[in-house]
């Protein structure tokens, strides 16, 4: 990381301080009274040696051995405030960068899930901001109190004798040199350690979320070397930073004696010349002794620093991802709308593609009217639908609904209107209900009620034990695919929306679940815009237009009849060969 860059880490996340400031403060002037008595207790030994014991005085010693208890007791509940109150700002400040980050994502169009992995994000989400927390509420701290008392001890060693404080001072720069050199290195090494373990996140996750491909192509052997070999070169990466950590401690020991002996010697020549009492030189060594463990603990917490500093790196670099589809500034709030869909001239292709989807794509919609879209599969159906949720821009062209292009309205407002049941039916963890009323959480039993009956969802529902209290996922629930296109039409029917999308919405019903679902469907289809997507063209009979998409063009539209009378026209070549295959089905 560059140095511009750490500083705008820093002030970054400083900002985030800003509302907790008063505690930090409070915090930091915790710090000091804390660092100050750790920098008053060797003084003791001076006043123990030259005034009591020399002098053989046994009040001074009685009021050293209470004086000693109570700067204890002052220090042990001035840092229980502190670190209470460290942990209080840090894990606030996490808690806001993670709910930033939550919605920061959930903004994020779908074309950056496809770049991200969900098991990087979470990664992100939990692994980061773990680390962040972590190194705040300890290893700041560690660091800040370490410098404070490094600083006392030093002002106070000069004034002990400053000429053994020079000589002590002639070794420090060798042991800050040794600090420098292993902090970088061990920030390199942990990063590495960091890079590793969200690869073997994501594998694991990816492993896991696919369990079913795994079993039903035996892949295990594969899978697992493909594991072994991620996990290994984390192994690999811990140990580097393993040998590391464990040369760190006996070289900084050594350090440690080499100055040790370096005072006792000098110290000791002084102490004969009398130039020092003896207590100047106990308290002295008592000086030298509490400064080794934090200028041996600040390498590691500079490095642990560095640490967070990368993981705020990876969260801030997704949080600086701006969403490529985004409301304008003046968008269009849209109330009500009629339903009119029109596609003008709309040229599209996937960012990083270089061959277009869709190629010049024109047709219009009439509120009311039921659109169907056939044609092999990969001719951008699909794709159709995506462009007027808004999931994606078209390059060029327009997407407008009422006459007003898409991009020119909110997408929150536009997507209030539009009712879509998906091809891959995604339901939620709750209860039925929920998983029904999730886009209109105003809605009342009546409502789920009415949506399932018209989904043709109510009667299996009904039967459940639990009925709409019955949790998706819960031990013993088991649900069809039918089942659960049926409750996902129901959460799209529920909206009452003007614009109704059904992409393959139908290709999980069996035989008899389907012509009542049609049944259903022409009712509720009454007075709104709808456009089906479907393989099935048994299922579309009843469209106002048929539009048979290939390689992202129109090549035939029209009704059912009108398509059927064409002679060697591609629709009616497939509703012919879908005819005989229903009729192979059916011996
Ligand atoms: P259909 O619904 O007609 O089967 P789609 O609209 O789903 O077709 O897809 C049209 C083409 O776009 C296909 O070739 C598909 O591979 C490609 N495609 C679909 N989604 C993406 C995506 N997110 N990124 C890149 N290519 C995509």
């Amino acid at each position: 990381m560059k140095k511009k860059e750490l500083k705008d880490i820093y002030f970054r996340l400083l900002k985030y301080l800003k509302p907790y400031i008063k505690y930090f403060i409070l915090a930091l002037f915790f710090m000091c009274l804390v660092s100050a008595i750790m920098v008053a207790i060797p003084w003791t030994l001076k006043v123990l040696i030259d005034s009591a014991l020399i002098k053989k005085d046994a009040f001074i010693l009685n009021i050293l051995a209470l004086s000693m208890i109570g700067l204890y007791v002052i220090k042990g509940i001035l840092s229980f405030c502190q670190n209470y109150l460290m942990i209080y700002i840090t894990n606030n400040v996490i808690s806001d960068i993670r709910e930033q980050f939550f919605s920061h994502m959930q903004l994020m169009p779908l074309e950056f899930f496809k770049r991200h992995s969900t098991g990087e994000l979470m990664s992100r989400l939990t692994n980061d901001t773990f680390i962040l927390q972590q190194v705040f509420s300890t290893g700041l701290v560690s660091l800040v109190l370490d410098t404070l008392t490094l600083i006392g001890v030093v002002c106070f060693i000069f004034y002990i004798d400053w000429k053994l404080t020079m000589a002590t001072i002639f070794i420090l720069p060798l042991a800050f040199l040794a600090v420098q050199k292993f902090g970088r290195r061990l920030k390199s090494v942990s990063y590495r350690i960091q890079e590793r373990s969200a690869d073997v996140f994501a594998v694991l996750q990816e492993i896991l979320s696919s369990i079913k491909i795994v079993h039903g192509f035996a892949t295990y052997e594969k899978e697992s070397e493909r594991f072994k070999k991620i996990n290994r070169e984390s192994v690999k990466a811990v140990l580097k930073a393993g040998r590391l950590n464990s040369i760190y401690t006996p070289v900084m020991e050594l350090l440690g004696a080499m100055g040790i002996a370096a005072v006792f010697w000098y110290g000791g020549y002084r102490v004969i010349n009398g130039h020092m009492t003896i207590g100047d030189l106990m308290a002295f060594i008592g000086y030298i002794g509490i400064i080794t463990t934090p200028v041996r603990r600040m390498g590691s917490n500079l490095g642990n620093i560095q640490q967070a500093m990368a993981a705020a790196h990876r969260i801030f670099s997704v949080l600086d991802i701006e969403p490529s589809i985004k409301d304008k500034e003046d968008a269009i709030e849209i109330k009500e709308i009629k339903g009119m869909i029109e596609f003008d001239n709309v040229w599209f292709k996937y960012p990083d593609d270089e061959e277009y989807i869709l190629k010049g794509l024109s047709f219009k919609i009439m509120p009311g009217q039921v659109f169907a879209i056939v044609g092999p599969s990969g001719a951008g159906k699909t794709t159709i639908i995506d462009l007027i949720m808004r999931f994606y821009d078209p390059q060029s062209g327009s997407v407008k609904i009422d006459g007003y292009d898409v991009r020119d309205l909110s997408m929150r407002s536009l997507r209030r209107h539009l009712g879509l049941v998906p091809q891959d039916v995604i339901l939620f963890n709750t209860t039925i209900s929920e998983n029904i009323s999730y886009g209109k959480s105003d809605a009342t039993t009546e409502d789920i009620i009415w949506a399932a009956k018209i989904s043709n969802a109510h009667d299996f529902i009904d039967k459940m034990e639990k009925g709409y209290d019955t949790i998706l996922g819960e031990r013993g629930v088991r649900f069809s695919g039918g089942e659960r296109q049926r409750i996902s039409i129901a959460r799209a029917v529920i909206k009452n929306p003007k614009i109704f999308l059904l992409d393959e919405a139908t290709s999980n019903l069996d035989a008899s679940s389907e012509s009542q679902f049609q049944e259903a469907l022409k009712r509720v289809l009454k007075g709104r815009t709808t456009i089906i997507v479907a393989h099935r063209l048994s299922t579309i009979i009843f469209a106002d237009k048929i539009l048979y998409l290939e390689n992202g063009k129109i090549v035939e539209e029209g009704t059912h009849s009108e398509l059927m009378n064409k002679e060697n026209g591609k629709y009616r070549m497939l509703f012919e060969l879908q005819t005989k295959e229903n009729m192979f089905a059916s011996l």
